[in-house]
């Protein structure tokens, strides 16, 4: 129980089965990459929990760095004008890269991070999703790691918010419309 519940329409993913599926995509990993060593790259702010419970299970050396983009606002729908708002501290060239989203939405944000990031010539570099909405894609993305498909509604918790709050849900539900206005 929290305060937040009752803004909650419907609870997807419980703290129980994040915890295993997390544990699942980490281990996946573990196996895709051995031998090697690899660095993890966290989009802000939305991925920091599912980022740290996932980096944790990895069982590889690893790096981690954070870069942060904009394209929401308050609202629920992503602009299409993706602007790098902090950037990675870390040089990527030849390096084994993992970009670790929250949520696979129109594509827009991760289209365009992506091919950034290519730009700068690491070794490989994939792309980890806890959510995907596929119902919602404009832009083609690849995604090598997946967590969970989802339908087409706006879901908050274990890091994802609405208007910076929410984030610290232990689980995933979908935000009742009444809250934005919907
Ligand atoms: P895209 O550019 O793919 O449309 O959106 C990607 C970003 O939008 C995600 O990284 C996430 O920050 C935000 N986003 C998309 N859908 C949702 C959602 O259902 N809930 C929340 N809280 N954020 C979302
Ligand atoms: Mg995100
Ligand atoms: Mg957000």
């Amino acid at each position: 129980m929290s305060i937040f519940d009752n803004d909650i329409q419907e609870v997807l993913f419980s703290e129980e089965q994040l915890k295993n599926r997390v544990q699942e995509i980490a281990r996946q990993i573990t196996a895709d990459y051995q031998g090697k060593e690899i660095m993890l790259i966290s989009v802000l702010r939305g991925s920091f929990v599912f980022m740290a419970d996932l980096c944790r299970a990895i069982d590889l050396p690893c790096t981690l760095d954070f870069m942060a983009v904009s394209s929401y606002g308050k609202g629920t729908k992503s602009s299409g004008q993706v602007q790098i708002t902090k950037d990675l501290s870390e040089d990527i060239t030849d390096r084994h890269i993992i970009v670790v989203e929250d949520i696979l939405d129109s594509g827009n944000t991760l289209s365009y991070l992506l091919k950034i990031l290519e730009n700068r010539h690491p070794a490989s570099i994939r792309l980890c999703t806890l959510l995907d909405k596929p119902e919602r894609r404009v832009k083609p993305v690849q995604v090598h790691y997946s967590g969970f498909t989802i339908p087409d509604a706006f879901v908050v918790g274990y890091g994802l918010d609405y208007a910076e709050k929410y984030r610290n849900l232990p689980y995933i539900g979908i935000l009742k419309p009444r809250v934005y206005g919907g």
